[in-house]
């Protein structure tokens, strides 16, 4: 049996693919350190595949973003160089970054207002070729459904003109090969059936190239499998593990007889567990009835995880030898085709059942969690009346100017945090580094003229990791980096166990920060939907009650705040949206769980002020969500995309505040005072003018100090502006 695998990270075991990309961005790294550096890392990704599987595809290293690479090879954009390429990529004219799909990927989003014929893409083709890092193995492209799914399109009547006009400019880009992979997971979205059809139209188009297609879906099940199964294609790549859709139809309605099944059972994803060897080799058994050709692969692709359990025997021994990260999911899928060509039995070392004493281990986190009651998840006075309370204790101005939480974590802070970490740096040495960043930071937000402040986060190294590190049942990794976006990586926690707090996990630094200003000072907690986002989740036990358990540490983290005076508090929710099911059926359950762990989480006093904050959340889809969430202030991102935000307000009576992301935090560009304001005048047209914050769109951490100096004062004099016009006129 043959196996297929596709997707390893590139990122690199020590983030060398982050180091020479920011390198080369700082001029210390030289155009052609950079490419044998690439080169190399892609040589080791592909002496891994070679070793463990038959089939992979190439063209998967990057030099920032698949997406891009795509428009870049139709023509979509002109790239000459690097320089040009990551022009695009960051600074001042930087494409958006959205979520991809429902993972914590980001990608960036072409634009599109017309395809280029066939003739321009074959000399894109060719320009291309220059920004490549080498290629072995089957091409691999974005699918031209997704590719045009996931693009912005100008005039959206144009869809289908695009997506035919796309299909002759694909047949172009594969004229040189005889078999391509092309990733197409769009189609585990909801799909229309004019889309179906177009599918349908765009395929052939496509097959006039005469050429062999490896198509692959995945992330969920393919709702128009007997379509699919129709199409000019050679082999079809479905997800087994979260498409169990797929199996069932499979199971019913058999499997086309001139297609290779690409059984994806080997998850790509969330659930870090290893494989159950001899369960996958008993489906394999059973899909073999069904397809009389096929071969296995992993579900999904395999840079949402991190590269190998190598190198982290700090974890408890009984965890890692339940774990298996991109590298040993190679390793299983050869594992399965041995065992099921009966070259090996199974090594019984290698997957052993979870051993249920691990995982409860909280009696008195389940006596509480059974006792929940309505009232639990409900604040005892509606928003309402919320806001006039909270008014008379802020007393705020007009404009409201505040920041989303971390400041630059320069060389120093990490400097420090890793020595500490290491022993270098004694936990009273570290402790009063902390402090002095923390007392700078508060001058110099008072200094600029900012309204409500914060503490910094210097003491957190990622939002997730640092309330990982402090909670009971969850694990960090040492090196178990995974790609965000662009050369930016993290390290997901591994939820395993019940989830606990022994102790106030942040009220020290924040507390401290508040004794030493008037002003007030912003608490600072990544809501239970992010955490669990962001790591590897338990599948043992329902998600709600992964959520609540979080939900309930924070509960207690906010009353301790309260008792030490600390009057507004933020819930971090950056990955609401993006968790959210791919298919509108499944989003009910989801919003209901997620939706009262934030409600549980944030069941404060009604003086308490609940901001949450959220990035780049395409609002319009959940807005109806999260009015729901009941806060009082929610904070989103407003520069790259403020026509969408306006759009949603002009529609929707939104009596909440909203905080105005108006100063792009990931690009190095310092905001003009105009064009921030220019976007609050446009949304104060739909939203009462009470009712609106001004600030950044996230966290500073990844900017530099002088860059963060400049745009500060540029946003606190946005907001004097505003409110000179607004109570002037
Ligand atoms: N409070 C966090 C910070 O400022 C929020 C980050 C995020 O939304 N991604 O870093
Ligand atoms: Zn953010």
């Amino acid at each position: 049996m043959e196996t297929y695998a596709y997707g390893f990270p590139h990122y690199g075991t020590n983030r060398e693919y982050k180091k020479l990309i920011e390198g080369f961005w700082d001029k210390k790294v030289s155009e052609e350190e950079l490419r044998s550096g690439l080169e190399s890392l892609e040589r080791e990704r592909i002496d891994l595949y070679q070793k463990y599987v038959d089939y992979f595809p190439s063209g998967e290293m990057t030099v920032y973003d698949p997406m891009l690479d795509m428009a870049v090879m139709l023509g979509i954009y002109t790239c000459e160089n690097l320089d040009q390429y990551f022009y695009l990529c960051r600074g001042k004219n930087a494409l958006d970054l959205t979520k991809w799909f429902n993972t914590d990927y980001h990608y960036l989003v072409p634009e599109i207002s017309s395809i280029p014929s066939p003739s321009k893409v074959r000399s894109a083709k060719k320009r291309f070729k220059k920004l490549r890092v080498q290629e072995q193995g089957i091409p691999y492209l974005i699918g031209p459904f997704t590719f045009l799914k996931l693009s912005k399109v100008y005039e959206k009547d144009k869809f289908e003109q695009h997506l035919l006009a796309l299909a002759e400019a694909y047949a172009e880009l594969i004229q040189d090969y005889d078999l391509i992979h092309i990733d197409e997971p769009a189609f585990v979205q909801d799909i229309t059936d004019h889309e179906k059809e177009l599918i349908r139209r765009a395929y052939k188009i496509m097959n006039q190239a005469h050429k062999d297609i490896f198509l692959f879906t995945y992330y969920d099940s393919v709702d128009f499998l007997e379509e699919l199964y129709q199409l000019p294609v050679k082999g079809i790549g479905l997800d087994l593990i979260y498409g169990s859709r797929n199996l069932d139809f499979i199971l019913e309605h058999g499997f086309p007889d001139d297609k290779i099944l690409i059984a994806g059972i080997v998850d790509g994803r969330r659930a870090l567990w290893r494989t159950d060897i001899d369960k996958a080799v008993e489906m394999v058994n059973e899909l073999s009835l069904y397809a009389p050709d096929f071969m296995i692969s992993n579900a999904s692709p395999l840079y949402h995880l991190p590269i190998t359990i190598e190198g982290e025997e700090q974890l408890d021994s009984w965890l890692l030898e339940q774990l298996s990260f991109a590298r040993e999911r190679l390793y299983e899928l050869q594992l399965i085709s041995q065992v099921y060509e009966g070259e090996v039995e199974e090594s019984p070392e290698w997957y052993t059942p979870r051993d249920q004493k691990y995982f409860t281990v909280d009696k008195q986190l389940q006596r509480r969690l059974k006792k929940l009651q309505e009232a639990d998840f409900a604040r005892s006075t509606p928003h309402t009346e919320r806001v006039k309370i909270q008014k008379k204790v802020l007393n705020l101005p007009l404009f409201p100017t505040t920041t989303i939480g971390s400041y630059p974590q320069t060389k120093e802070v990490r400097k420090a945090r890793a020595g500490f970490k290491s022993g270098r740096v004694s936990k009273q040495d570290y402790d009063t580094f902390v402090s002095e960043k923390i007392s700078d930071l508060i001058r110099f937000q008072e200094d600029v003229g900012l309204d409500v402040l914060v503490h910094g986060e210097f003491e957190r190294s990622d939002m997730v990791e640092f309330f990982a590190q402090k909670l009971n049942g969850i694990a960090t990794t040492k090196n178990g980096w995974v790609i965000s976006y662009g050369t930016r990586g993290y390290r997901p926690p591994i939820i395993y166990g019940d989830i606990s707090r022994s102790e106030p996990m942040t009220v020290k630094e924040v507390a401290y920060a508040q004794s030493l200003t008037d002003k007030p000072v912003k608490g600072m907690l990544t809501g239970p939907v992010t955490i669990i986002a962001w790591s590897y989740v338990r599948d043992d036990i329902p998600i709600h009650e992964v959520a609540y358990s979080i939900a309930l540490c924070h509960q207690d983290e906010i009353k301790d705040y309260e008792k030490n005076g600390i009057k507004i508090i933020q819930i971090d929710e950056p990955a609401f949206r993006e968790k959210a099911p791919l298919k509108r059926r499944d989003w009910a359950a989801y919003f209901d769980w997620a939706i009262k762990a934030f409600r549980l989480a944030s069941h404060a006093k009604p003086e308490t002020q609940i901001h949450t904050h959220m990035c780049y959340s395409e609002f319009s889809e959940i807005i109806d969500y999260i009015v729901d969430m009941d806060f009082d202030v929610i904070s989103i991102e407003a520069a790259r995309s403020r026509a969408d935000i306006i759009q949603v307000f002009s529609k929707i009576e939104f009596s909440r505040q909203i905080g105005l992301g108006v100063w792009d935090v990931h690009s190095p560009a310092v905001p003009a005072v105009s064009q921030m304001e220019a976007i609050v005048k446009e949304v104060a047209k739909v939203v009462p003018i009470e009712n609106i914050w001004v600030n950044p769109d996230c966290g500073l951490k990844t900017r530099k100090w002088e860059e963060t100096i400049a745009s500060l004062k540029n946003l606190v004099k946005t907001a004097q502006r505003l409110r000179k016009k607004y109570t002037s006129s």
